[in-house]
C-alpha cells in the first residue's frame, strides 16, 4: 500500500496555472498583469468610487478611515452598490464572514433571491442585511459568557475591511467581514477586540505625540506584516496518518537520517509542484485584494512561506485569515494537503507567523528614525513607550501566543523562547545607554540627536546582518517583529495584546511627561525635560532587552535572574491572562471587560485540554491498529523462522531481533496501559485548570514515552510491514 502511494505521487505532474494564459478581455494577444488581476474579487476603494456618488464615497472613506459612523442613507447607497457589484460579478449568495474564537473562520450564506410577491424573482439585498445578521451562536466557544437557552450572537458589518467575492465550488458568495458580539455586546470573537486596541492605541499615541509638540495627527493606525510558514505534504500521505488528519501534527514517526541538517532547503529552488501551487495561491489571493508579496523555501523540508505587504492591522489580520483559508483550498486542488500547525514533523523546524508591526500617523512610520531631530525624538519615545508595554506585559503577551501547538515550538531551540525579551541591535542599544548615562540630557533637541547618531540609524538599521534570529520580539529598523506567534494562530489576539500594552506604555509616558511639566505642546522648548523622561523609560526597561542567543541555557538563568516570567505550557501561561494587571490594563484600555477575558481564559483552557484529549485518543488508537499489529506481524514472522531453523538444525540469528521486537511489544503496552490509567485520573480532576496543567505535564510527557517506542519499532521491523507514511517520504517524496 505505501510503496504504491509512493510511486504515484512521484509520478505526479505540476498542475501549471493558466490564469496568466488567458488574454484580458479587451487586449487580445496580452496577458493580465497582476496590478489588473489585483483587488477584481474586492469591493475596494476603486469600484466605490465608480459606483458611488461623490458625497457617498467621501462619507464611506471617513468611515474606513477615522472610523466615522456611516448614516442610514449612505449605508443604503453602498448596500445597493455592493450588491450591483457582486451580482454583476455572478455572486448568488452574501454571507456574514466572522472568526469566532474557534481559530478558524465561520459563514452563513443566504442567496440573493427574493420573490417578490411570492412569484416574481429578484436579487435582493438590503441594508439590514448588509450591517447585521444573527448566526445561532450557541454552537460557538462562549468560555461560559452567553448561557445557551440566551444564545443570540450577532455579527456586524466592519466597513474598514473590504467585502470580497469568494469563488468555490463553481459557486461565488459575497462575503462581509464582520464583528460578532452578542446580545448584550460582548465580543465573540477576534475582531470586536481588536478594533477596539486599535482605537485605544490611536488615541493614547495622538495624545503622547502632542505633548511631543505634533499637535495635527488625527488618527494613529497599526500596521502589520505577517509571514506565514507551512508544510505541504501530499494528501496521499495525509490520508493515511490519523495523526495528521485528527491533530494536524505527526504524533509518532522516526526521524530520518537526513533532516535539516544540511540547510539546503532554506532558500532553495521552488520544486515546480509547489511552484504551481504558489502561483494560483497568489492569483487567487491577489483577485480578493490580498497583496502576497514575498515566497521561498523555509529552513524545513518542504516547509514554506508567504508573506504580504504589511496593511491597517485590522484588514492584516483578515487578509491573514483569508491567506490560510486560500492556501489550504488551493493546496489541496495541486493534491497537497497544507499543514499550520506549529510542530507538524519533530526534529524539523516548526512553523511561525512572525507578525511585523508598527504604527503609522497619515503614512508616516513611527518607527522610523527620521530626517529631523523631532522625528528622532519621536522615534525614541515611540520606541521606549513600546518596550515599557511589552516589558509590563510580558506575562499577558506570552498568555496570547499560548496554544498547544506552539507549546512544541517555543524554545525547541528553533523559536524563540517562552521568555519575552526584546532585541534591538547594537547601534540602538548603544543609544539608550548613552541616553541612560545621561549624556544628552541637557543639550537642545538638534545637538542631541547629532550627538547620539540617531539620524544616521535609518542607514544603519536597514543592514540586515544586525539581526537576531532567536528573539521573541525584535526591532527590525523600522518595526517590531513578534516573532513567537504560532503559524497556526489568528494574530488578531496576539495584536490586540499588543496594542493595549503599548497604548499603556505610551499613557505611562504622556504621565510622565505631564509629571515634568511638559503639557500642551510645549515639548520643543523643554527639550530638557523630554530627555529626562526618556531617560528614565531607558532606566527602567533596561532588563527586558537581550541582545544574545535566547535559546542559550545561561539565558533561561539570566531571565530568571531579572525576575522575567518564564511561562514555559500553556496552561500557566493562559494564568497570566486573568492576572490583576492584565484585567486592569484590558478594562482600562476599553479592549476587553473583566467578563470577556475570563471568557476567553476559559475558551483557550478549554481549547488545550481538549486538544491533549484528541492527540491522546488518537495515538491510542493508532498503537491499536497500526503500530502493535505491525510488531505482531513481524514478530510471528521472526517466530516461523527461528522454529523452522530449528526444525533444520541450524542457527536461528533471527532470535535476538524477535526477542527485541517482544520487549518492544510489551513496553508500548505497558505505555499504553499507564497513559489509559493516567488519562482517568486526570479526568477526575475537579477544575479545569487542574486539568489543563496535569495534561501539560503527565499526559504530554507520557504521549512523547510512548511515541519513542513506537519510533523503535518503525525502524526495527521490515519496511514493507509499516503501514504508516514515514518521515523520510512525507517530507522528501513530492
Ligand atoms: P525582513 O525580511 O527584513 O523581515 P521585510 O521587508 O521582508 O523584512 O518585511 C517582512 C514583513 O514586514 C512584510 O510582511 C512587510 O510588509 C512587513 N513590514 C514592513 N514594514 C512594516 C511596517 N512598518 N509595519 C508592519 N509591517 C511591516
Ligand atoms: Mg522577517
Amino acid at each position: 500500500m505505501r510503496s504504491t502511494i509512493v510511486q504515484q505521487i512521484a509520478a505526479r505532474k505540476p498542475l501549471v496555472s493558466t490564469v496568466l494564459e488567458k488574454p484580458v478581455p479587451g487586449k487580445p494577444g496580452r496577458a493580465p498583469r497582476v496590478s489588473e488581476l489585483y483587488g477584481t474579487m474586492t469591493f475596494d476603494q476603486r469600484q466605490m468610487k465608480a459606483r458611488l456618488s461623490k458625497p457617498a464615497f467621501e462619507k464611506l472613506i471617513s468611515t474606513i478611515e477615522r472610523a466615522a459612523p456611516l448614516d442610514t442613507t449612505t449605508a443604503k447607497l453602498v448596500a445597493e452598490a455592493i450588491k450591483n457589484w457582486a451580482v454583476e460579478k455572478g455572486a448568488t449568495h452574501f454571507c456574514h464572514w466572522f472568526q469566532p474564537q474557534t481559530g478558524v473562520t465561520a459563514e452563513k450564506h443566504d442567496a440573493f433571491l427574493t420573490l417578490e410577491d411570492l412569484k416574481h424573482p429578484v436579487e435582493k439585498f438590503s441594508l439590514s442585511q448588509l450591517i447585521q445578521s444573527e448566526p445561532d451562536a450557541s454552537s460557538f466557544p462562549s468560555g461560559g459568557m452567553r448561557a445557551t437557552f440566551e444564545a443570540r450572537g450577532y455579527t456586524a458589518w466592519d466597513p474598514s475591511s473590504p467585502v470580497f467575492i469568494m469563488e468555490s465550488g463553481g459557486g461565488r458568495t459575497l462575503c462581509i467581514p464582520s464583528a460578532f458580539i452578542s446580545y448584550h455586546g460582548d465580543a465573540l470573537d477576534h475582531k470586536t477586540g481588536l478594533m477596539r486596541s486599535i482605537e485605544t492605541l490611536s488615541n493614547r499615541a495622538i495624545e503622547l505625540l502632542a505633548l511631543l509638540g505634533d499637535t495635527k495627527v488625527e488618527r494613529v493606525i497599526s500596521t502589520l506584516g505577517t509571514e506565514q510558514e507551512y508544510f505541504l505534504i501530499d494528501r496521499l500521505f495525509y490520508v493515511q496518518r490519523p495523526d495528521l488528519m485528527m491533530c494536524g501534527r505527526s504524533l509518532l514517526g522516526a526521524r530520518p537520517p537526513k533532516g535539516q541538517q544540511l540547510e539546503d532547503h532554506y532558500f532553495g529552488s521552488i520544486p515546480r509542484r509547489v511552484q504551481a501551487f504558489m502561483v494560483e495561491m497568489e492569483m487567487e489571493l491577489f483577485k480578493l485584494g490580498v497583496p502576497v508579496k514575498t515566497r521561498h523555501n523555509e529552513v524545513a523540508p518542504n516547509q514554506f512561506e508567504s508573506a504580504p505587504i504589511f496593511e491597517e492591522a485590522n484588514v492584516a489580520c483578515d487578509h491573514n485569515q483569508l491567506t490560510m483559508e486560500i492556501l489550504k483550498r488551493i493546496a489541496r486542488k495541486h493534491s497537497f494537503e497544507a499543514l499550520f500547525h506549529e510542530k507538524p514533523f519533530a526534529g524539523v523546524n516548526g512553523s511561525g507567523k512572525h507578525s511585523n508591526w508598527s504604527m503609522s500617523a497619515h503614512g508616516s512610520n513611527l518607527l522610523e528614525p527620521g530626517k529631523t531631530p523631532e522625528q528622532n525624538i519621536r522615534f525614541l519615545a515611540m520606541l521606549l513607550a513600546v518596550m515599557r508595554g511589552v516589558q509590563k506585559h510580558a506575562g499577558l503577551l506570552r498568555a496570547g501566543i499560548a496554544s498547544p501547538g506552539n507549546d512544541h515550538r517555543l524554545g525547541a531551540n528553533e523559536a524563540p523562547p517562552a521568555i519575552i525579551s526584546i532585541f534591538l541591535g547594537d547601534q540602538l542599544n548603544h543609544i539608550l545607554d548613552q541616553i541612560e548615562k545621561g549624556v544628552v540630557s541637557e543639550s537642545s533637541t538638534a545637538d542631541a540627536v547629532l550627538k547620539l547618531g540617531v539620524n544616521k540609524l535609518p542607514e544603519v538599521l536597514k543592514d540586515n546582518t544586525d539581526r537576531n534570529r532567536t528573539s521573541p520580539f525584535a526591532f527590525t529598523g523600522n518595526k517590531f517583529e513578534f516573532r513567537a506567534v504560532g503559524s497556526s494562530a489568528s494574530p488578531a489576539f496576539p495584536v490586540t495584546l499588543l496594542n493595549a500594552a503599548v497604548a499603556d506604555g505610551m499613557s505611562e509616558m504622556c504621565q510622565a511627561l505631564r509629571d515634568v511639566g511638559v503639557t500642551g505642546s510645549k515639548a520643543k522648548s523643554r527639550p530638557g525635560a523630554v530627555w529626562e523622561v526618556l531617560r528614565s523609560f531607558a532606566k527602567s526597561t533596561k532588563n527586558i532587552r537581550f541582545e544574545g542567543n535566547n535559546y542559550s541555557e545561561e539565558w533561561v538563568k539570566e531571565a530568571e535572574k531579572r525576575g522575567l516570567p518564564h511561562l514555559r505550557k500553556t496552561p500557566e501561561a493562559l494564568e497570566q491572562l486573568i492576572s490583576k494587571e492584565s484585567v486592569r490594563l484590558l478594562a482600562d484600555t476599553g479592549v476587553f471587560t473583566q467578563q470577556e477575558v475570563t471568557s476567553r481564559y476559559r475558551v483557550r483552557v478549554e481549547h488545550y485540554i481538549k486538544t491533549l484529549q484528541i492527540e491522546a485518543e488518537t495515538l491510542k488508537m493508532m498503537v491499536d491498529e497500526f503500530v502493535l499489529p505491525a510488531a505482531f506481524r513481524y514478530h510471528s514472522e521472526l517466530a516461523r523462522g527461528v522454529n523452522a531453523a530449528k526444525d533444520a538444525g541450524i542457527a536461528a540469528p533471527q532470535l535476538d531481533v524477535a526477542s527485541q521486537v517482544g520487549q518492544w511489544i510489551q513496553q508500548v503496552q505497558a505505555k499504553r496501559k499507564q497513559l489509559e490509567s493516567s488519562l482517568h485520573q486526570v479526568e477526575s480532576l475537579k477544575t479545569e485548570e487542574q486539568k489543563a496543567r496535569a495534561y501539560s505535564t503527565e499526559i504530554a510527557g507520557l504521549l512523547e514515552e510512548l511515541r519513542a517506542v513506537c519510533d523503535e519499532i518503525e525502524t526495527g521491523i521490515a519496511d514493507d510491514l509499516w503501514p504508516l507514511p514515514k518521515y523520510r517520504e512525507m517530507l522528501f517524496v513530492s
